[in-house]
């Protein structure tokens, strides 16, 4: 699958931020464990630079998390690759190919960004306002539709449901039943699940029954899911 991307001089980057530095970052994905070719061209082809501040764009292709503002952060590319690789692997159950996926904590919107790349209908939900107003215009630059909401996610967005996948990218003690209700028969909730100090990322796959199987991937470090909205 090849990303559908408009890229404008400074989105394809120079130095520090050139097409040459985001595919050493690919190979050390692939070296620590990054399987799924689709994930790894969509981390080749989306300009994490041009999601955070420029005075990190020079550390945006280091396999590490950058802060973004409000005490938020954009998430560590390898674990951006894990959740992805994750929440695509194909079901049975679901029986087609996942189309529709939900993002809780749009952030930066890089996540969004990888998701769109890969030719997925995503829809994401904030809840920083100046976050959000960012992230959209990120995404409106790079020619990438995203709808958007500035809105609580542990309420999910129930107009567009059922998802083929659910990803969320902030911290909750337990998993949040809204969510789960929101997931199609056969689809994945990949969410990092557990207090400030002990987090593991979850793979969650609904049956048909209604229930859920768990599946625990790995140690994880996300700031908290929170409630309410903020401008
Ligand atoms: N996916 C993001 C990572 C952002 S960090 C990226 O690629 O950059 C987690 C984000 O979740 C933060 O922006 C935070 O504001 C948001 N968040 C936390 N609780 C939330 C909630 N209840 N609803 C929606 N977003 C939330």
């Amino acid at each position: 699958m090849t990303p559908r991307l408009r890229l404008q001089p400074e989105a394809v980057g120079q130095g520090m931020t050139s097409q040459r530095v985001r595919d050493r970052l690919v190979e050390r994905l692939r070296e620590t464990g990054i399987r799924d070719e689709n994930v790894l061209n969509a981390i080749r082809t989306v300009p994490r630079h041009l999601f955070v501040d420029e005075a990190l764009a020079t550390r945006a292709y280091e396999d590490t998390a950058l802060p973004i503002g409000h005490s938020q952060t954009i998430s560590q590319p390898w674990v951006v690759a894990r959740m992805t690789e994750a929440l695509l692997l194909q079901n049975p159950l679901l029986k087609r190919a996942p189309k529709k996926v939900l993002e809780i904590g749009t952030g930066s919107g890089y996540q969004a960004a990888i998701l769109a790349a890969l030719g997925l209908e995503v829809y994401t939900v904030e809840r920083i306002g100046d976050l959000l107003r960012q992230a959209r215009k990120r995404l409106r630059q790079l020619g990438m539709n995203v709808r958007s909401k500035h809105d609580d996610g542990r309420i999910g967005w129930p107009e567009h449901a059922p998802y083929d996948a659910i990803i969320v990218t902030a911290a909750a003690p337990a998993l949040v039943n809204a969510l789960v209700e929101q997931l199609a028969v056969g689809a994945h909730l990949v969410a990092p699940v557990g207090g400030a100090s002990s987090q593991s990322l979850v793979k969650l796959t609904k049956r048909e029954d209604g229930g859920v199987d768990e599946q625990v991937l790995a140690p994880v470090v996300f700031v908290p899911l929170l409630s309410g909205t903020l401008d």
